[in-house]
C-alpha cells in the first residue's frame, strides 16, 4: 500500500471555537498531494461544525466512539446513524475506553457491526498493557482483542485497525518501529488468516506518542500504513509537518 493514513484524535479537548480554529489551521496547511488520507476526530459537539469547514477538502472526519443500538434508552450515548450523518469514520476499542470504561471485546465487536451496518468505516483500537508485555503475552492479548472485537463480521472490507500499545500513548516513549512493525505484521497474519486476502487493502496503523520526528521511522515499515496521533494532532502545524513527513514516504 502506498498511501498513509494519518487520524488524529483530540480526544475530550478543544470547545467549538478551538476546534473549529484546529480545523481551518489542518485545511489550510494544505501539506498534501493526495498520498495521505487525513481523517480528524474531534468530540461529538465539534463534528458538525469541523465536518463544514473541512467539506470539500481531501480531509474526512471521524468520531471517537459509537454506542452499538441504533436509537432508544441509552442516555448520554450516540447511535452510529446520528454520526453517520456528520462522519465517516469512527474510533472504536480506544484504550482509554476499554480501561476507563471497562468496555469488552464483545461490547466493542458491536460497535464494529453497527458501525459497518450505518455506513461508517471502524477504526479498531488494539494494544497491549506494559503488564502484559512484561508478563510475555502481548501477540496473545492482542490477537484476542482483534478476532474477538471481528467476531460478528464476515468481511473486513471497511475496517481500519490500531494497534496502540497502551505503555506508548500519551507517554512520549513511542514504542521501537520493530516492535510496532512485528505487532502489526502479527495483526496483518491474524486478519490474512480469518479473513483472505483482503487483509492486504486494510489500513492498518500504529499510534502512541507519534511526532513528526519519528512517523517516517513506523510508516516505511512494511505492515504499517499510517499513523494514529493523539496529542500531535492538537495543533495544526505539528499534525501537518506529521502529514508531510508521512507523504515523503508514501509518495
Ligand atoms: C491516542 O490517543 O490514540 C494516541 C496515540 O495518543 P498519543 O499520540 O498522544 O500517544
Amino acid at each position: 500500500m502506498t498511501t498513509s493514513t494519518i487520524v488524529g484524535n483530540w480526544k475530550m479537548n478543544t470547545t467549538l471555537a478551538s476546534a473549529e480554529i484546529l480545523a481551518y489551521g489542518i485545511r489550510d496547511m494544505r501539506v498534501v498531494d493526495g498520498s495521505v488520507d487525513i481523517i480528524i476526530c474531534p468530540p461529538y459537539v465539534s463534528l458538525d461544525r469541523v465536518s463544514r469547514i473541512v467539506s470539500g477538502s481531501h480531509i474526512r472526519v471521524g468520531a471517537q466512539d459509537v454506542h452499538p443500538e441504533s436509537s432508544g434508552a441509552f442516555t448520554g450515548e450516540v447511535s452510529p446513524d446520528m454520526i453517520a450523518e456528520v462522519a465517516d469514520f469512527v474510533i472504536v476499542g480506544h484504550s482509554e475506553r476499554r480501561q476507563l470504561f471497562s468496555e469488552s471485546d464483545e461490547f466493542i465487536g458491536r460497535k464494529v457491526v453497527a458501525s459497518l451496518n450505518a455506513g461508517l468505516k471502524p477504526i479498531l483500537c488494539v494494544g497491549e498493557s506494559l503488564e502484559d508485555r512484561r508478563a510475555g503475552r502481548a501477540e496473545e492479548v492482542v490477537r484476542s482483542q482483534l478476532l474477538n472485537s471481528l467476531a460478528g463480521i464476515e468481511d473486513v472490507d471497511g475496517i481500519l485497525v490500531a494497534y496502540e500499545p497502551v505503555w506508548a500513548i500519551g507517554t512520549g516513549e513511542a514504542a521501537n518501529p520493530q516492535i510496532a512493525q512485528y505487532m502489526l505484521g502479527t495483526i496483518r497474519f491474524a486478519l490474512k488468516s480469518n479473513f483472505g486476502a483482503i487483509a492486504d487493502s486494510v489500513p492498518c496503523l500504529y499510534g502512541g506518542s507519534v511526532n513528526a520526528d519519528n512517523v517516517q521511522d513506523f510508516v516505511r515499515e512494511p505492515d504499517i500504513d499510517g499513523a494514529l496521533v493523539g496529542g500531535a494532532s492538537l495543533d495544526a502545524q505539528s499534525f501537518a509537518a506529521i502529514v508531510a513527513r508521512a507523504a515523503e514516504v508514501a509518495g
